[in-house]
């Protein structure tokens, strides 16, 4: 049904949805927050300065103009963190405030080169 593809998006819908009501349902389980962030340029906006830097899926390190190199997926958990953050009336947060990696001396750099 997948390959159809007026079902396909039905049915990726649906899974997002479903997806989607499990992790909340645990979350109240768990008695943690949930929060549902928009996906779109978590890999490419920059966490330090929020310019947007195109890269394909095989580009593994997040290397900006401002000097900003981090592992793709840690400059992406920073975005998605800072827009969850931002979600729940977290006054003030950016992904600057979220912890900036690329000043924080202490930080991991994985992958980059
Ligand atoms: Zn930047």
């Amino acid at each position: 049904m997948a390959k159809n593809h007026c079902l396909a998006k039905s049915i990726n819908e649906a899974s997002w949805y479903q997806f989607r009501v499990w992790v909340k349902y645990f979350g109240k389980v768990f008695k943690r927050v949930t929060v549902a962030v928009n996906p779109q340029y978590t890999s490419q906006e920059c966490s330090s300065c929020g310019e947007i830097v195109k890269k394909t899926l095989s580009t593994r390190t997040h290397a900006c103009e401002c000097g900003c190199v981090l592992d793709r997926d840690e400059n992406a958990a920073r975005i998605i963190l800072s827009r969850g953050l931002g979600t729940v009336g977290h006054i003030g947060t950016s992904a600057l405030d979220v912890g900036n990696a690329c000043k924080d001396e202490t930080s991991t750099l994985v992958g980059a080169n």
